[in-house]
């Protein structure tokens, strides 16, 4: 019935959307299997993409050549450059989407897919042959073979939803738990844990009282996430803000002998940054109200996202809180919030590629690696995708670097420190974010994507061009000059320090206060110039003449730590036998067994002097 495949995906939530269009794309034979095909790229949660950190990552996807960043685009009902007042490395694309048409527009670009075949059913199993996976088995029995499988199963892996003190096994409301890999695997010898998340209630738009509450509009001119040529949104829907009060936190603790989590009924650790309201007004008591961002669910739609309401206390508890909320008066509720349980495997039993320690060509992208977010899913399953293919082809394994890309940060991050609470990014977590910069994904990947088959010619030579162009730009704004009497009356306007001698356009776009637009409206010649540029083009010159310090710092300082990656460490070196090794350093450096100097240094446990000892023993 079936054929044999190169690449079979397990689950099409984000990670395995991206998974099998990746591989397919690359020119492998795709099998994705999934428990309903109703359901495939169901938001599970909140329908937006982005947001810090996260907007980089899929900017990233769409620059390598995956699919979200063009969904999301096609899906969108708001866009949102968020933390613009900051500076550049912080600036960060956010959406809100459509749930509906976010799904329909990945089926459809699936199905668009050359190389994709689609089965709907669970997975109950996996066919391992020597440590190598060689194929799927299925509740029905059935056995469908592949060269490798890509597992995703996101919250479904035995999910165990609690509302109250009511539980029920579900991988998300509606939807059936998944059974069997996680005990096949346990039985294999992999660890696993447990990983809780939870959501809000979803209420009538209808039923609400928009003038109580403030209105989000999106940007002015909105922009999108995808470098191809997807349109931005001419008209937008708004989002709204209201806030908690004492009433409803008064009303929630009534709930609180019942909570699963105050309880202990819950086990596994949620993520701390994306607390439940229950958890926020026990950790937070001294605060008077918590703010609630109020989200249509699509362009035609009634249903409403309560974003910041995230609960799992009883429905009736949720009802009655959620109506003394100002704007919530008459509020009728469509779905209540719950919180799951789900397993999940210590991503540490992972190579680089994603591919696991234990059983060969079997990969794990998504929740499943304790990561939580659409856009880390999405990311990790672009990259189990690529990998899988290469590995069935014989091709060189495809890993980023933490100079290179934030993906690079997240996998790296994963398999050598891991998690044990849901992990998501933060432009915290990492140390070059001046260079990983959302406004030069392309820039930064399409070439990669286009080596690897699947960012098109096109857009590496719009790409160029874009680099091409920018430079010149940089290059006449230093020729270009004004003289003090020129300028001096306008400078003196904006309140911008006046100049002594004749000063190139670039010396001003260095100034803090002064925009470039600004500064292009110095001379007719420079005005000129750019009329006919993009605004990418104009911002991204702006960038690098603003920052041209940080970023040359922290392409030293990435060079720096390159040179430790490049330093290989053979998988055979006896750490145990090294005694000035900590005896941390010697356990989680022989479990983990880094492949260079590099990846050690960032092993969780195994400190600076350790690595000394290593590059001592290395040089001998
Ligand atoms: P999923 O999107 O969960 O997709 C898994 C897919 O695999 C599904 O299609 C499923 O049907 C299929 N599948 C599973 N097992 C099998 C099997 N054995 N056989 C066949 N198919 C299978 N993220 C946040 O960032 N913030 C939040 O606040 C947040 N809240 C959440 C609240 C809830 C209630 C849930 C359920 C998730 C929440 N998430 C949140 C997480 C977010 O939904 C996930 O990070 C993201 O969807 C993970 O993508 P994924 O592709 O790994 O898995």
């Amino acid at each position: 019935m079936f054929p044999q495949y190169d690449v079979i995906v397990v689950g099409a939530g984000h990670a395995g959307c991206e998974a099998a269009a990746a591989a397919a794309n690359m020119g492998s034979k795709v099998m994705l299997i999934t428990m309903n095909m109703n359901t495939i790229a169901q938001m599970s949660c909140n329908p937006a993409m982005g947001g810090v950190a996260k907007g980089q990552i899929v900017r990233e996807i769409d620059a390598l050549g995956g699919y979200s960043g063009i969904v999301s685009d096609k899906s969108m009902i708001q866009f949102r450059m968020l933390n613009k007042s900051k500076g550049p490395a912080m600036w960060s694309p956010r959406t809100q989407n459509d749930r509906m048409r976010f799904a329909e527009e990945w089926r459809l670009a699936l199905e668009q897919t050359p190389n994709v075949d689609f089965w709907q059913e669970m997975v109950s199993g996996l066919v391992i042959k020597q440590n190598r996976v060689v194929g799927v088995r299925t509740s029905m029995g059935l056995e469908i073979m592949g060269k490798s499988v890509v597992l995703t199963n996101g919250t479904f892996l035995n999910g165990l939803i609690h509302i109250g003190e009511k539980r029920f096994g579900g991988g998300r409301t509606g939807e059936k738990a998944a059974t069997g890999i996680t005990e096949q695997l346990v039985q294999l010898g992999f660890e696993s844990g447990r990983m809780k998340t939870g959501t809000p209630p979803r209420v009538d738009g209808r039923s609400l009282n928009w003038d109580k509450m403030e209105v989000q509009p999106g940007d002015d001119t909105p922009g999108k996430f995808s470098f191809t040529n997807t349109k931005p949104l001419t008209n937008q829907r708004p989002c709204h803000i209201t806030y908690t009060n004492q009433d409803v936190h008064d009303i929630l603790k009534t709930g609180f002998e019942k909570s699963p989590m105050f309880t202990g009924r819950i086990k596994g650790l949620g993520p701390r940054y994306c607390p439940s309201i229950e958890d926020k007004i026990n950790r937070f008591a001294e605060r008077e109200r918590h703010q609630i961002f109020v989200e249509p669910e699509g362009w035609n739609t009634v249903e409403i996202y309560v974003n910041g309401f995230s609960t799992s206390l009883p429905e009736d508890v949720q009802y009655k809180a959620i109506t003394k909320i100002p704007g919530f008066e008459t509020v009728k509720m469509f779905r209540p919030g719950y919180a799951i349980e789900y397993d999940y495997f210590p991503p540490t039993q992972l190579e680089a590629t994603l591919e696991t320690k234990r059983i060969a060509n079997l990969y794990f992208a998504g929740q499943i690696n304790g990561t939580t977010g659409y856009e880390e899913a999405a990311s990790q399953g672009l990259m189990a995708g690529i990998n899988a293919h290469n590995k069935v082809h014989e091709k060189e394994a495809f890993v980023l670097g933490r100079s290179e890309a934030y993906i690079g940060v997240l996998i790296d991050d994963l398999i050598n420190k891991g998690t044990d609470e849901p992990y998501r990014m933060f432009t915290s977590r990492a140390e070059f974010r001046i260079l990983l910069r959302q406004d030069n994904a392309d820039i930064r990947l399409t070439g990669i994507g286009n080596k690897l088959g699947l960012a098109s010619d096109e857009r590496l030579e719009a790409v160029n061009n874009k680099i091409i162009a920018t430079q010149e730009l940089i290059d006449q704004l230093s020729k270009i000059k004004v003289k003090p009497e020129e300028i001096n009356g306008k400078l003196n306007q904006i309140k911008s320090a006046p100049i002594k001698e004749k000063t190139a356009l670039i010396n001003f776009v260095r100034r803090p206060e002064l925009e470039i637009d600004d500064v292009l409206s110095f001379h007719p010649d420079a005005e000129k110039l750019v009329a006919n540029l993009g605004k990418a083009i104009i911002e991204q010159s702006a960038i690098l003449i603003k920052y041209e310090t940080y970023i040359e710092k922290e392409r030293s300082l990435a060079d720096q730590m390159n040179n430790l990656d490049n330093k290989k460490i053979p998988v055979s070196f006896d750490y145990k036998s090294i005694p000035a090794l900590s005896s941390e350093a010697k356990e989680k450096l022989s479990n983990i067994k880094p492949k260079n100097l590099g990846q050690a240094s960032r092993i969780s446990g195994v400190n600076p002097a350790d690595i000394s000892v290593l590059m001592v023993y290395m040089a001998r």
